[in-house]
């Protein structure tokens, strides 16, 4: 063979290959995914596995790395999570079968699959409590509209989007993956990447939405889509582009996917990125869920029902009776508390039926997942017994679905063990008494194995060797074993004439006998035919499972409806939460508010209390806001979050972390913080703190809740008052809207006088000695200086320093109020004279209160803790 002949197994390789050259091929060789080329090379970084050399292609070394296939599914993970896509290419046929063909014959090898971010089912792959999103994006003319599905649950929905509204849409779905039409890519990928998912684009032929109509049509079976809405144009490409793009991936095994929901735009809350990050909802700013406001107030007990709540937070509603609706369930569960624990009790033991469902249909599925949708609707049934003489309502609405699956349930027990094993291959989940021949078959081949032991017996007084065993494994089947010791009488006369040797390894002589290979076959025909029945089993389980599909489904949907009530009414109890007062007013009054996760996060600290505040926009018209003023570290961010994760949990259904709420509804949420750092995103951040107030200024209605923190931080003094001063005025005069305004400018006081719609209000602190303690109450009225050189002092400034900056700013007072020009102020300012290290002073023993300073940390102590210290030295002197 000369170097430049292509190997057939190379040149098949390289044909499959070209098919997905975007993709990482994993190629099935026996136990192992191989990898070769620059696909090995990348996968073997990405990784961190051996990279090693296979033959030559045009005369270069072959690169190649492998996994095996056991543990193929981590390293599949980890390549879709550092961005790869990858496809996966099985054997086809036994390798015999290429055998017979010819010596030169190559397995046939096929792609099965092609695994990206939005297509992931497999369990160990996916957040059991989140949702894992692929979307789509379609423009046909100027009409827009996306569609997102989650494979992993069948969910499918769509709704008019047009460009504008695509960054807040998602933002709210988190997807992991966007399809986009290629015409549309170059202007779409900053701002999908942005949001953290990966974007994929399709031909134009894809999002064709007269080819999508007959797709779909097809796909659930219908002449005509409007039984399930009327669709648009976009509307109709957008869900055919996903369609074909699952049928791409997953090679023609189209997952279940439930019939359209259609989204009107408008229905939920808007709530864009850059308020979703500030206020935390659904992950910390540092990215994980730990720290959110979904971490803190997650009490379901399934997994589905973990993913709903996550879907209430991220789009909480705009429609009065859905809101009120879903606070009467809450309501009634709190009320009911022996109710609550027992359909909490009983939700815990639900598994996650969406999921098994959606395995059973892609063919991925094992007995595992029978048995989750067995226990899944037996509980259903259970807890509707307990939703029923309830009075008509979100919770009996859900209970309705949890009926009538008695047949399956039957079905399901009859023919499945208790436990069944993860795989169908293994066989051995089908029950006995099931099927007669499958019971006769397993006898068969159990009583075979009661035959050896007995032969191994036999063999033992026949030899006189007390070691010898017979034993199993896959190279020579059943075997008898002797240890070497005994190799030479077992190869000699008479022994030889019943043991035929089979094997010499180091230790150990094998052999095998004629009635041990006779009952072996016996034991293997069983063994298989036990098997093909138990499959032939499955495939009946698994058809009947999938035709009740749809109203499984909605079973799943009634389980985790009646979760997140229960979860949210639990939350009510142990929290001390209340049922908030939502209407049509432009009323904002919270009475003794916390905030959620802060108030977490001081009890688990066991720090101070947490000090509920009253927020009080004006009265029940806008615009009504309030200009927050206060020292760093008083409480300004975290009054001001409080407030807008209460009107979103108000609206999302929930009750809220305050004695009263009374909330006009919000149409749309926005918070900003006068960034500081978001270097990270590289761009300017004085730029970021603009784009995203200017974004408000021009979206924000009357309903709107504006939450500004600190705005016009990131520039020079004179710049950012002006700035903050005119964005003040901007949404007093031109949105009107509701809004919580925080800022350490104390000039911007003077325009609650201007302005009748603004009012001031302050975080108290107390001044006591020259030192600042935080009492993190918020009253009406100005603060009337900003302490700020006294928290430098609190966070261990040198007392040099501190002394300085006071002089400074007696200094820069006076002028302000004489009206001298800055330059000439500075000018006139005496010189620093830092005070010398005071000499070390011979101390013969420490005082009690010198004692205990020696020992404190400052940088650790919390604000309440240093008046505490305080305190007890001064009751020390
Ligand atoms: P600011 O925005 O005024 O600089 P923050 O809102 O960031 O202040 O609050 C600083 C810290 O003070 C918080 O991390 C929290 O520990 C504590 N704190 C804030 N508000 C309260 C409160 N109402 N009750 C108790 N502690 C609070």
């Amino acid at each position: 063979m000369t170097e430049e002949t292509v190997t057939p197994m190379m040149a098949q390789y390289l044909e499959i290959k070209a098919q997905y050259a975007d993709a990482i091929l994993f190629y099935r060789m026996g136990d192992f995914y191989e990898m070769f080329f620059a696909d090995a090379v990348a996968a073997s970084e990405a990784l961190d596995i051996a990279l090693t050399k296979r033959g030559k292609h045009l005369g270069e070394d072959i690169a190649m790395c492998g996994v095996p296939v056991v543990a193929a599914e981590g390293h599949l993970l980890a390549l879709i999570r550092k961005g790869f896509r990858v496809a996966i290419a099985e054997q086809m046929e036994d390798p015999a079968e290429a055998k017979k063909r010819g010596s030169k014959s190559v397995v046939r090898r096929d792609v099965v699959r092609l695994v990206t971010p939005g297509t992931l089912t497999e369990d160990s792959l996916l957040e059991a409590r989140r949702h894992n999103y692929l979307c789509a994006f379609a423009e046909v003319r100027d009409e827009g509209a996306l569609a997102w599905t989650d494979i992993s649950t069948g969910e499918l929905r769509v709704m008019p989007c047009p460009r504008p509204r695509l960054s807040p849409e998602l933002a709210r779905l988190a997807p992991r993956e966007v399809l986009v039409s290629e015409t549309a890519e170059a202007e779409l990928d900053g701002l999908i990447r942005d949001l953290g998912a990966a974007i994929t684009s399709l031909s134009r032929a894809s999002f064709d939405s007269a080819g999508a109509e007959k797709r779909l049509c097809a796909l659930w079976q219908v002449g005509t889509l409007e039984a399930f809405g009327s669709f648009g144009r976009a509307e109709l490409a957008a869900m055919g582009a996903l369609v074909d793009y699952l049928e791409l991936t997953q090679r023609g095994k189209l997952p279940l996917l439930r019939p359209p929901l259609r989204e009107a735009l408008g229905g939920a809350m808007q709530i864009d990125a850059a308020t979703r990050r500030n206020l935390e909802i659904t992950a910390a700013l540092s990215g994980g869920r730990a720290g959110s406001l979904l971490d803190a107030v997650d009490r379901t007990a399934t997994a589905g029902g973990a993913r709903l709540l996550e879907r209430r937070l991220a789009a909480p509603s705009r429609d009065l009776s859905v809101i009120a609706a879903r606070l009467d369930a809450v309501d009634l569960l709190v009320d009911r508390a022996r109710l609550r624990d027992d359909l909490r009790e009983a939700l815990r033991r639900v598994p996650d039926m969406d999921r098994a469902l959606s395995r059973l249909a892609l063919d991925r599925g094992g007995p595992r997942d029978l048995a989750a949708i067995r226990s899944g609707l037996s509980q259903a049934a259970l807890i509707a017994d307990l939703m029923s003489g309830l009075e008509p309502g979100l919770l009996t609405d859900a209970a309705l679905g949890l009926r009538g699956h008695d047949q399956i349930i039957s079905y399901l027990y009859q023919s499945l063990v208790e436990e069944p094993p993860l795989l169908a291959r293994d066989g051995g989940f089908i029950a006995a008494g099931f099927d007669a021949e499958l019971d006769a078959t397993r006898r068969l081949r159990d009583e075979g194995r009661g035959v050896i032991a007995a032969m191994q017996a036999d063999y033992i007084s026949q030899t006189g060797i007390q070691s010898l065993k017979i034993k199993h494994n896959n190279v020579l089947g059943y075997f008898i074993e002797t240890t070497s010791t005994h190799a030479e009488r077992m190869l000699a006369p008479p022994l030889n004439e019943t043991f035929i040797h089979r094997q010499t390894t180091a230790n150990q002589v094998r052999f095998t006998t004629v009635p041990l290979s006779e009952i072996e076959t016996k034991i293997l025909n069983a063994g298989n035919h036990a098997l093909e029945l138990e499959k032939r089993h499955f495939a009946d389980l698994r058809a009947a499972v999938l035709a009740e599909a749809g109203r499984i489904g909605v079973a799943a949907q009634g389980l985790a409806e009646l979760d997140v009530a229960a979860g949210f009414a639990d939350l009510a109890v142990a929290e001390d939460w209340a049922r908030p007062h939502v209407d049509a007013s432009h009323a904002f009054h919270v009475e003794q508010g916390r905030h959620p996760v802060v108030e977490r996060a001081l009890r688990r600290q066991g720090a101070g209390p947490f000090v509920a505040n009253d927020c009080a926009l004006t009265d029940e018209r806008t615009p009504a806001i309030w200009l927050l003023t206060g020292p760093n570290m008083a409480g300004k961010s975290t009054f001001l979050r409080q407030n807008a994760l209460i009107a979103l949990l108000a609206q999302a259904g929930a009750f809220v972390p305050a004695r009263a709420a009374h909330i006009g509804l919000v149409s749309q949420l926005f918070s900003r913080v006068g960034a500081s750092d978001d270097l990270a995103r590289g761009r300017s951040t004085f730029m970021v703190e603009m784009v995203e107030t200017a974004a408000i200024l021009n979206q924000a209605d009357d309903r709107a809740l504006v939450i500004l923190d600190e705005i016009g931080r990131g520039t020079a003094t004179y710049d950012g008052l002006s700035i903050a001063w005119a964005t003040l005025e901007h949404l007093h005069d031109a949105n009107r809207c509701r809004a919580l305004f925080a800022t350490h400018y104390h000039e911007m006081t003077a325009l609650a006088g201007k302005l009748p719609g603004v009012e001031n209000a302050t975080v108290t602190v107390k001044e006591w000695e020259g030192e600042v303690i935080f009492l993190h109450e918020v009253k009406k009225g100005a603060a009337d200086r900003s302490y700020g050189v006294q928290v430098a002092r609190l966070a261990g400034l040198p007392p040099a320093v501190i002394d300085r900056a006071k002089v400074v700013l007696e200094a820069l007072e006076a002028g302000e109020r004489q009206g001298t020009r800055q330059k000439a102020l500075i000018d006139d300012l005496p010189l620093f004279r830092a005070a010398p290290p005071a000499p070390s002073k011979v101390v013969t023993k420490p005082s009690a209160v010198e004692a205990r300073l020696r020992d404190i940390q400052p940088d650790e102590l919390t604000p309440m803790q240093a008046l505490k210290l305080i305190y007890e030295m001064k009751q020390a002197l």
